[in-house]
């Protein structure tokens, strides 16, 4: 659309924001909007509260007046105890950390500094919608590589996608919305492909704390060049909070920080404080929960759902029986249960997201529902 053929506010919108398409998941929340008492298993965020001792360093942060602008890069004693426990994992030369504005604040950053126009970027289908939308923003073109049936990555698939305009693959295990893992052999070979072919290697790792079958593995333990975006949401029960962290080459995380000067400023003060209290809190607790609560979901589905992915973060992606996901989310929604249709994340519409980061009264109302939705089909 050009601006003569749309005069007024509508014909100043950049034509890029009309190549990114918000419908999908919209209309779910139109639909669940008219529900009164939902079964909510649609949610992408931990459901356990933000630890005490986070709280409490928040609300004193604020008290002792940590309320104007940070640096750029984060405070000083934030970035100097990620860099350590990074360094701790990574034994890099040139491995350096900034604080940002939530993993998606990095992301963004990441993307912008490394897409130009004409770029190709390797994204895995399905996948977190956003890297999408952040190349398109960037002006590069997404090419994604299917991981169906299994939602693990086939390293000659990714190879097969390469051509000379391949500049970037982002990669995400344990994953959304399956919350499949990788073997690591397989990461290693991804991260290797990439160095090989001169490729930047993009490694969202939110998730990497909920891991239930397996320790987690990053591509930068064999590649070395990878940029690794990462944050306090998941982990900590923080996603308003807006806290996360980068870590890669220092060449591509100073153009980070000076993206960042110009456009979040800084990751948010007070809550900067709050990650340091954070650091020092252990969840194994919640992980364990969630452990739990998988089986028990994997255990009543089982029979009913195919059943993919559940591995790491907080989700089942299911194949449910009549092989449509919208029509079965619509069904869903009619009795008052919200999930989510796999083809928000993907483009095929075979599947459906299911999160388990609930508690267990509603783990089990929900579960009653699908296993009724699936005998109806
Ligand atoms: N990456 C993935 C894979 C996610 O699922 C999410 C949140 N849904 C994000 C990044 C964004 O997280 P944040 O709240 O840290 O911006």
């Amino acid at each position: 659309m050009t601006q003569s053929d749309h005069p007024g506010p509508g014909g100043w919108i950049a034509d890029r924001m009309h190549h990114i398409d918000a419908s999908g998941i919209r209309r779910i929340f139109d639909l669940a909007a008219g529900l009164d008492q939902a079964v909510d298993l649609s949610i992408g965020q931990p459901h356990f509260s933000t630890p005490e001792p986070i709280r409490r360093a928040l609300a004193d942060a604020v008290e002792n007046g940590h309320n104007g602008y940070s640096p750029s890069p984060g405070i000083p004693p934030l970035r100097e105890a990620l860099q350590q426990s990074i360094d701790s994992q990574h034994d890099h030369h040139d491995r350096r950390v900034m604080v940002t504005s939530g993993t998606s604040g990095g992301l963004v950053l990441a993307l912008c500094c490394l897409v130009e126009p004409g770029d190709e970027v390797i994204l895995f289908d399905p996948g977190f919608m956003m890297y999408q939308h952040l190349v398109t923003l960037a002006g590069g073109t997404a090419v994604t590589v299917d991981t169906y049936p299994s939602f693990s990555v086939d390293v000659d698939r990714v190879a097969a996608a390469i051509t000379d305009r391949t500049k970037v693959i982002v990669y995400n295990s344990p994953g959304n919305p399956t919350g499949a893992m990788d073997a690591p052999a397989t990461i290693d070979a991804l991260a290797r492909l990439a160095e090989n072919n001169n490729i930047a290697l993009i490694s969202d790792e939110i998730y990497s704390r909920f891991c239930y079958d397996q320790p987690f593995h990053s591509p930068a333990s064999t590649n070395p060049a990878t940029l690794v975006i990462d944050g306090f949401s998941k982990s900590h029960s923080m996603t308003g909070w807006r806290l996360g962290f980068a870590h890669g080459p220092g060449e591509i995380i100073e153009q980070m920080i000076k993206l960042q000067q110009f456009t979040f400023v800084c990751a948010p003060h007070p809550v900067q404080w709050a990650g340091m209290a954070a650091l020092d809190v252990d969840i194994a607790e919640h992980v364990d929960d969630y452990r739990r609560k998988r089986d028990r979901l994997v255990e009543r589905l089982s029979g009913h759902f195919e059943i993919g992915g559940g591995a790491g973060a907080f989700y089942l992606f299911l194949a449910p029986p009549g092989g449509n996901g919208t029509e079965f989310v619509h069904r869903a929604i009619e009795r008052g249960l919200l999930i989510v249709p796999g083809s928000v994340f993907s483009g095929s519409d075979s599947h459906i997201r299911v999160s388990f980061a609930v508690d267990d009264q509603t783990l089990e109302a929900g579960a009653d529902l699908l296993i009724e939705l699936a005998q109806q089909s």
